[in-house]
């Protein structure tokens, strides 16, 4: 089988073609400049692949509810040229095909799940830590979306008493996940990105508060089994033991698990697929959109 997979990112759009075994084989990147400009280089690549179905991991927010009118659009994204623009249509349409849609964590979520680090369990949080932060459940085998689809960057968390910054960074809320934790925010507090903030410095302490937080809502919360914490910020291998002890720590002893208190390593773990989570769920969204 050939399928297509798009990730759909702010930046850049990476088409692949692969199967359903999440096996690639071929990949193109394409800056993401105008809808008409962007969607027709996109268009022009797959229509020459002999593809029979793709899938879109997606920027959002998204109307991924399949009864609506806008079913498959990008909604109220700050991208203001691709605002409302209908993704999933546009490609369906040009391209005459079955089109399988969600967002990018969403899809990383549902690759973790069926071929990563989630093989084992059933339910299972995808935990983007990059540029911004969003977060995929998958809960009894499905892929949650509910009144529109999780958004995990933005909930509000507590600010550690060292971050000369609680208010955080993000133009929508006060000390949410994203505006405090997210790569973008080392810069602009310490002055210097994640990749180069040295070990043992006080910022990745913070980092490890604050991932501890989101990683405490989705044991307290959904009461998952796994939570994959993956994106560039997570290339600093030192923070997954970080955000595992202080997990434990803000926990306190409160689910009586033994995996909780002593193997926290299995549950805080990373990506199964490396930086491939994101382009394998687009193939898988695109099988089954086959029905496979
Ligand atoms: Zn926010």
């Amino acid at each position: 089988m050939i399928l297509g997979a798009l990730e759909a990112g702010g930046t850049k759009m990476v088409c692949s073609v692969g199967n359903e075994n999440g096996e690639v084989h071929e990949t193109i990147t394409l800056p993401t400049d105008a809808p008409e400009k962007t969607l027709r280089q996109i268009i022009e690549y797959f229509s020459a692949k002999g593809i029979q179905a793709l899938g879109i991991a997606g920027f959002g927010p998204l109307d991924l509810d399949r009864r609506s009118k806008t079913y498959g659009y990008i909604t109220t994204t700050p991208k203001a040229q691709w605002e409302y623009c209908a993704l999933l249509p546009i490609f369906k349409n040009a391209l005459g095909l079955p089109v399988g849609i969600d967002t990018d964590a969403g899809a990383a979520a549902l690759a973790e799940f069926e071929l990563g680090a989630g093989k084992d369990v059933r339910d299972l949080v995808y935990i983007t830590v990059g540029n911004g932060i969003g977060g995929g459940v998958i809960a009894n085998g499905q892929i949650v979306h509910g009144m529109v689809h999780p958004e995990y960057g933005h909930f509000i968390i507590k600010p550690h008493p060292l971050d000369p910054n609680p208010d955080g960074f993000c133009p929508y809320h006060i000390s949410c996940l994203e505006g405090m934790a997210a790569g973008s925010t080392f810069e602009k507090r310490w002055g210097m990105s994640n990749a180069k903030l040295p070990e043992g410095h006080i910022g990745w302490e913070i980092e490890a508060y604050y991932l501890a937080q989101c990683c405490v809502a989705a044991l307290l919360i959904l009461s998952t089994q796994m939570i994959v914490l993956g994106g560039g910020v997570m290339n600093r291998d030192f923070l997954y033991d970080m955000a595992r002890s202080e997990t434990v720590e803000l926990l306190n002893g409160y689910i009586a698990n033994e995996k909780v208190v002593e193997h926290m390593d299995r549950i805080i773990v990373r990506p199964g697929l490396g930086n491939d989570s994101g382009v394998v769920g687009a193939l898988i969204l695109a099988a089954k959109e086959l029905g496979v």
